[in-house]
């Protein structure tokens, strides 16, 4: 099963695609993770992205595909795979169907998850990751039993460079201006599957688990 998770910065992409990768053993490839990865490893896209995602833009089109057809190509995504956070842009889309298409494949399911702008800003700056294991918590909605240590390794917990307030509000706006566009993409290719990204964690994958069946 070849699937794209898209919603705003927020929606809980990441922590449903956990959840995906257990119930249906494909692997996620997340290229704010990819990113994220190349910043910590000084590398030279790492430099050059870390630029844009401080500000909360978009790393160019170009890097992120190379990043993306680089990790199709790996052998654990022969049986399938999830897209989190890619594409983001139209381009990137038509693109990724070219890729696919040279590839013989195609996308199943865009799971669109829906929140409201009004709960995105909380639950972003709210946020907390693992440094070691990089699990996610929330200082108010999924608290560690101690403040700032992951509850599953005892890591230490840390808030990501662009969770701040004005980064995440230019983040929101560039996903209404850039990403939005492609619900409408998808939506004509008939693959949208709209799913309501409000209440548990639990919940939400329930109804992810209707549409996939
Ligand atoms: P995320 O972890 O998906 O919220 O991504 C964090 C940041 O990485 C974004 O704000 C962008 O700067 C960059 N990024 C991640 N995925 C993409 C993409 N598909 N296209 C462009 N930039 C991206």
């Amino acid at each position: 099963m070849n699937l794209i998770l898209l919603g705003p910065p927020g929606a809980g992409k990441g922590t449903q695609a956990k959840r995906l990768i257990d119930a249906y053993g494909i692997p996620q490839i997340s290229t704010g993770d990819m990113l994220r990865e190349a910043v910590k490893n000084q590398t030279q896209l790492g430099l050059e992205a870390k630029k844009y995602m401080d500000a909360g833009q978009l790393v160019p089109d170009e890097v992120v595909i190379g990043l993306v057809k680089e990790r199709l190509a790996q052998p654990d995504c022969a049986k399938g795979f999830m897209l989190d956070g890619f594409p983001r842009t139209v381009a990137q889309a038509e693109e990724l169907d070219k890729v696919l298409a040279e590839m013989g494949k195609a996308i199943d399911h865009v799971i669109s998850i829906e929140v409201p702008n009004e709960e995105l800003i909380g639950r972003l700056t709210g946020r907390r990751t693992c440094r070691n294991c990089g699990a996610g918590y929330h200082v108010i909605f999924d608290p560690p039993k101690e403040e700032g240590k992951c509850d599953k390794c005892g890591g230490e917990l840390y808030q990501r460079d662009d969770d701040n307030e004005a980064t995440v509000a230019n983040r929101l706006k560039v996903y209404e201006s850039q990403t939005k566009p492609l619900i409408d993409y998808y939506q004509a290719k008939g693959l949208l599957r709209p799913i309501d990204g409000v209440g548990s964690i639990d919940d939400i994958f329930a109804r992810i688990k209707a549409v996939l069946g």
